[in-house]
């Protein structure tokens, strides 16, 4: 299948490239022109625009920063797709700004999908990531066997916008429970308690999570984590704050009161303002 991936930055590069080593004939395009050598060097024909790379594609994958990169790259596009088109949004934006453009796809006989991700770059690199996918039965359908070259989970979770309704709401609660799990390290360090006894007593009981069993913020505690290597990989306290913003937003636009989420958004603030956002996100647990 002929497939336009637009946006080949840290995740993009790796998915376009199992796009291509899947048998694909992916039309790559990045403003960046080591983007695109990478891109070049991994089976992608590489263009000089989204709409070149775009034109006969029967898919279209963006991997792009935000909600306005996606808006601008879609309207490059409109006049080089033919109908029934797939856009397959793969970028973690607002939930209102996936709506309008999907329902402006739609609307020009397209058919539109937003379909962020969970994992990170090595999952993105290696072909695990899960899928969060928003739009029609139909236009699902048609983007699961493509997603499913790029990951090993592709779920519906509803209509457009879904999928980074799902995403936000996850990663608020990742953020959350991750400096609540720091914070009961913390406590636990200072009332004399060894850190990794903590660990094989809470990692088997009610305050087990994610951030503690698979993540934990220490180094030397449980299973190898970005802790052990100074907090460098993993996902960038800077990405965290992007998710909870957006967060943010959806609560204040739903009229949802999300007074953890808001607390986790502040700290994490705090957290890149003071120059940690390359930081992997458990680094939080050096102001606690
Ligand atoms: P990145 O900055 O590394 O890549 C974005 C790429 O988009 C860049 O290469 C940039 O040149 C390109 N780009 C920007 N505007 C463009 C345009 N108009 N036309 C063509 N290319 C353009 O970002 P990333 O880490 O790959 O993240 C991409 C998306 O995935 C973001 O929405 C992010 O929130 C989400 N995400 C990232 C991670 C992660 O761990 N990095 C995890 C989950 C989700």
């Amino acid at each position: 299948m002929r497939i336009a991936f637009i946006g080949l930055g840290n995740m993009g590069g790796g998915m376009a490239a199992n796009l291509a080593a899947a048998g694909h004939e992916v039309r790559a395009f990045d403003l960046s022109a080591d983007a695109l050598a990478k891109a070049r060097s991994a089976g992608c024909i590489t263009s000089e625009s989204a709409a070149e790379a775009a034109q006969g594609a029967e898919a279209v994958v963006t991997m792009l920063p935000a909600g306005r990169h996606v808006e601008q790259v879609y309207g490059e596009l409109y006049g080089v797709l033919e109908p029934g088109t797939l856009l397959i949004d793969c970028s973690t934006i607002d939930v209102d700004t996936a709506r309008r453009v999907a329902a402006e796809a739609t609307a020009k006989g397209l058919l539109a999908v937003d379909a962020p991700v969970s994992g990170g770059i090595a999952a993105a690199a290696g072909g695990t990531l899960t899928f969060m996918v928003g739009g029609s039965e139909e236009a699902f359908s048609r983007a699961e066997p493509i997603l499913a070259r790029m990951g090993k989970a592709v779920i519906h979770a509803g209509g457009s916008g879904a999928g980074q309704g799902a995403k936000i709401c996850n990663n608020m609660l990742l953020g959350a429970t991750m400096i609540a799990t720091c914070e009961a390290f913390a406590l636990a360090i200072k009332l004399g308690l060894d850190p990794q006894t903590f660990y094989d007593i809470s990692s088997v009981s009610s305050g087990q999570s994610w951030s503690m069993t698979s993540y934990a913020p220490l180094p030397g505690v449980g299973p190898k984590s970005p802790a052990d290597n100074d907090y460098q990989g993993g996902f960038a306290s800077a990405l965290m704050l992007k998710d909870l913003t957006l967060a943010m937003e959806a609560a204040g636009q739903a009229g949802a009161e999300t007074p953890m989420g808001k607390r986790a958004a502040e700290l994490y603030r705090e957290f890149a303002d003071a120059g940690n956002g390359g930081l992997d996100f458990s680094a939080i647990i050096k102001t606690l």
